[in-house]
């Protein structure tokens, strides 16, 4: 018995995992759709025996509806339309579970506390000069030596971001992130064979942590200047302007792209943004590797992209039990899974 009280969005944290509707819910639980959107709302409290009966139908744990729960906005989802209501609420749920994991694995000390720096942006019309200064002042700050970041998710890990791949069965979801301010929470897409792009993705993430933290999200604008920082934090101007062609040089390409660990398009986007690259040398050599099939997949593969590692090695060590216990088993399982190195 649990002496914590019963926690409405905890409820719904539960029921989203499970894809289900209200009332999906209510009529699985022998309940009244109203009565759960109470529930929810905080307009109504379940008797103990109903929180058993909702813990059980939605297969968690009935101490899992009684801990006290951090709430932050919808998250940073790119392409809305591409993605069902249900998958996006899914996904965010498997990342609140992400962010249990890591306050849990924190109070035993395997985890660090957040040092992401907010500087937020501006506004929405920042200029791109804003944001190549602002991404410069992330790597001066945590004290990221010159040249390509050498592991931008070991990066992120170690200044107290939880950082998770998406279980198989939410595919069709990009990278999102949700910005906790104890542990936010990156979450990578299911794409696990492109190294530089799950790279450009962990930077996009922590563009959003850095540059817009709690205020502003969804819209185009947010969008781009994370792009920007995530180029410019990849790619830091003053060292990669004179190393780009100005031509459609394929071999320097191909040598930039091991070097800096990113694909020929943000390369090329690069040359272009940093003025290296006129507009029409920019268009030619798209259409190049257009016709040559290297917008699906790209010459000169970087291997196996980096994966995570701080949650499972909590999850791998006896410290987790408590964790576990008060966890949804399957959502855990499907994070360690969907997290290891193949
Ligand atoms: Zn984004």
């Amino acid at each position: 018995m649990s002496t914590q009280a019963f926690e409405r969005t905890r409820l719904r944290t539960a029921r989203e995992l499970a894809g289900l509707s209200q009332a999906q819910l209510a009529r699985e639980a022998g309940l009244t759709p109203a009565a759960i959107s109470q529930f929810e709302s905080g307009a109504a409290r379940p008797s103990p025996d109903t929180v058993s009966t909702l813990g059980e139908v939605l297969a968690v744990p009935t101490d899992f509806l009684h801990q006290t729960m951090i709430e932050t906005h919808e998250g940073f989802f790119r392409s809305l339309r591409r993605t069902s209501v249900i998958d996006r609420r899914r996904a965010r749920a498997i990342a609140h579970v992400a962010h249990d994991l890591a306050v849990h694995a924190a109070s035993t000390d395997k985890f660090h506390s957040s040092d992401v720096p907010m500087i937020p942006a501006s506004g929405l019309d920042a200029g791109a000069a804003e944001i190549e200064r602002t991404a410069a002042q992330v790597r001066s700050l945590w004290d990221i030596p010159s040249g390509p970041v050498s592991n931008v998710v070991g990066l992120l890990e170690a200044h107290g971001i939880a950082v998770i791949r998406l279980p198989l069965d939410s595919a069709g979801v990009d990278a999102f992130s949700l910005p906790f301010p104890d542990h936010p929470v990156v979450v990578l897409g299911t794409d696990k064979n492109d190294r530089a792009r799950s790279r450009f993705d962990s930077a996009h993430e922590l563009a959003h942590l850095v540059l817009h933290g709690e205020q502003i999200w969804g819209v185009k604008e947010v969008e781009t200047q994370a792009h920007q920082f995530a180029a410019a934090f990849l790619m830091p101007a003053d060292e990669i302007h004179d190393q780009l062609p100005t031509t459609v040089d394929w071999p320097t390409l191909f040598g930039l792209k091991r070097h800096w660990q990113v694909s020929l398009a943000a390369l090329l986007m690069r040359a272009r943004t940093l003025g290296r690259m006129s507009d029409s040398t920019y268009l030619t050599a798209i259409k190049t590797a257009s016709a040559r099939g290297w917008r699906r997949v790209e010459p000169v593969p970087l291997g196996q992209p980096e994966e995570p590692t701080k949650l499972l090695d909590y999850l791998a060590s006896p410290e987790s039990g408590p964790a576990r216990d008060l966890l949804p088993s399957r959502v855990v399982k499907s994070i360690e899974t969907a997290s290891a190195t193949a």
